[in-house]
């Protein structure tokens, strides 16, 4: 066993190796654990689901271990991607599904159960008892909205490389002449603001149901997922 105070010690490489070896998705890839394969090559390997939403339910594994998005390849993301889509054509067409669901858990807080990368392709019937999309529709004042599409497009143009001439700036103000990285700064701290003022509507539904989860996320730190250590094995992986 590894004690507490070794993992505190522990290179993101090291946590990322002791990882592998606790986890059954690598095993399941390894051949050590069994499973029923019905796609296999060098990058990945697919799986049917053994507690399956519906019949044909197939887990989408990449072979190398990576627990979330952030952590993958833009070529191996882009791979399996195009596995999935021939993966559910083929629930179209063998298992006669009238559609597909096609989603990912990335991050424990989005419902990850095991600390290995994978794509759920859910083949779907017209009354089938999946209820995993009847997702709320909150009201958001238009001028949030627009300040997380601002926070948004900058940040996703900067993580592609796209050089715009001048970063969308939140407030029009004239004395606001600031540097590149303290506008960056200044919508951080916008999104920050975003963030608390929806936790507010949340607490008012009290007999929510879900209330019970949010208090719990309240209590717990912030998650970066594109840091390891964040993702180390706290329990027994479910699948
Ligand atoms: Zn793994």
């Amino acid at each position: 066993m590894t004690t507490e105070e070794e993992l505190a010690n522990m290179s993101p490489e090291q946590l990322q190796e002791l990882q592998k070896q606790n986890c059954i998705f690598c095993h399941i890839i390894s051949g050590k654990v069994a499973s029923k394969k019905i796609y296999e090559d060098d990058k990945v390997l697919a799986i049917l689901d053994i507690n399956p939403a519906n019949p044909g339910h197939i887990l989408l594994l990449i072979k190398e271990h990576y627990q979330v998005m952030p952590q993958i390849p833009d070529d191996e993301i882009s791979y399996m991607f195009m596995v999935a889509k021939a993966i559910s054509h083929a629930c179209l067409k063998a298992l006669k599904a009238q559609g597909t669901n096609i989603f990912i858990a990335n991050g424990m807080i989005a419902g990850q159960k095991a600390p290995h990368f994978m794509l759920h392709i859910i083949p779907r019937a017209n009354v089938d008892g999946i209820k995993i999309f009847d997702l709320p529709e909150k009201n958001i004042p238009d001028e949030v909205l627009e300040q997380i599409r601002a926070g948004l497009t900058n940040k996703i143009n900067e993580l592609l490389g796209i050089k715009t001439e001048e970063p969308i700036v939140l407030d029009k103000k004239p004395e606001e002449i600031e540097t590149k990285s303290e506008k960056e700064k200044h919508e951080e701290e916008k999104i920050e603001e975003i963030n608390k003022s929806k936790e507010k509507p949340k607490q008012e539904k009290s007999k929510d149901k879900k209330i019970v989860e949010s208090k719990e996320e309240e209590e717990k730190p912030e998650i970066d997922l594109d840091d390891i250590s964040n993702f180390i094995i706290k329990n027994e992986p479910k699948k």
